[in-house]
């Protein structure tokens, strides 16, 4: 079977790898980022969206919000201009619900089968092949491609209708925002009272406090290290996109419009493209503190 990968970013680069390394023949596509290792590990490189979709029966999308899927599957030299009736269309991306939805709709049209297939589990887990993938649409295409996504992800879930994936990583994107916050918060106050965060960290990462945010994001804010990762300005994206489909549905969501007011402070504090752990400065500021690791 012949898959596309479109959006060779920091999660479609090493997802497309996981894909070429269980065998599969991929042809590969960015409109900006270099493709010369993914080439040289086998993939073949195609000329426009339009050009993957007519070569493949599998199409993957991994780019970073609506617009841009938009513009990749509905837009001029987009994969609908290129697909063959049956083409099963994989949105990887975490985009809008309802713009999910619109999309697969305008897909069916031509025949094309869409499911929305959001990931958690950030770059790390794309390396080794075990993001946690969330799945809506079309019961049979999911079967169909269950396989391949098992290749990327260690947990392939299907949850449900057009747009379900989505609205499960926006629920998963709100835990994640607020786990962030909350260790911030937590480690800075334990900073100023005169504790060594790092041995907080290490006293209840074992406790019901720990979680899987706190183990991978706390060693970076200890180390001052806020390479991406997943950037602020793409979890920012994920915040309004929740607070959006809650306003449509009059569902209040207090805890997610706070962290996102957040993350506009340290947008304009000129941390828009830092990981997501780089919130921690925010509550640094309110406290003059830095979560760091300390001399030994
Ligand atoms: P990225 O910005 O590194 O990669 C996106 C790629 O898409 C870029 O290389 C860009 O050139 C390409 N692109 C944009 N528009 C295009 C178009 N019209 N046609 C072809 N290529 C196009 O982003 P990323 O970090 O890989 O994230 C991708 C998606 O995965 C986002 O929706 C993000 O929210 C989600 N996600 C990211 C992480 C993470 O840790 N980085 C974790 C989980 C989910």
């Amino acid at each position: 079977m012949k898959i596309g990968f479109i959006g060779i970013g920091i999660m479609g680069r090493p997802m497309a790898k996981n894909l070429l390394k269980a065998g599969y023949d991929l042809v590969v596509y960015d409109k900006v980022a270099k493709l010369d290792d993914v080439v040289a590990a086998g993939a073949k490189a195609g000329a426009s969206n339009k050009d993957v979709a007519a070569q493949c029966e599998v199409v993957i999308t991994m780019l970073p919000n609506s617009p841009h899927v938009k513009e990749a599957v509905l837009g001029e030299n987009g994969v609908l201009e290129g697909a063959k009736p049956g083409t099963i269309l994989v949105d990887m991306s975490s985009i809008a619900p309802g713009a999910a939805q619109e999309i697969c709709k305008a897909a069916a049209e031509k025949g094309v089968v869409m499911l929305d297939a959001p990931v958690s589990g950030g770059e790390p887990k794309a390396i080794d092949g075990t993001l946690a993938v969330m799945v809506g649409g079309d019961a049979a295409a999911f079967d169909t491609v269950k396989p391949i996504l098992e290749k990327m992800g260690s947990s392939v879930v299907r949850v449900g209708e057009s747009g379900a994936g989505n609205v499960t990583k926006l629920a998963n994107q709100i835990v994640v925002a607020l786990n962030i916050a909350a260790v911030s918060e937590a480690l800075v106050l334990a900073t100023k009272a005169g504790v060594d965060p790092e041995a907080v960290f290490d006293a209840i990462k074992g406790g019901l406090a720990g979680s899987t945010v706190m183990n991978a994001k706390v060693p970076m804010m200890l180390a001052r290290n806020f390479a991406p990762g997943f950037r602020i300005e793409l979890h920012v994206k994920d915040l309004q996109n929740a607070l959006d489909t809650a306003h449509a549905l009059h569902v209040a969501v207090p805890l997610t419009a706070s962290v996102m007011e957040t993350m506009q402070a340290v947008t304009l504090d000129g941390h828009s493209t830092s990981d997501h752990s780089a919130l921690v400065r925010y509550y640094e500021k309110l406290a003059q503190v830095e979560v760091r690791k300390q001399p030994a």
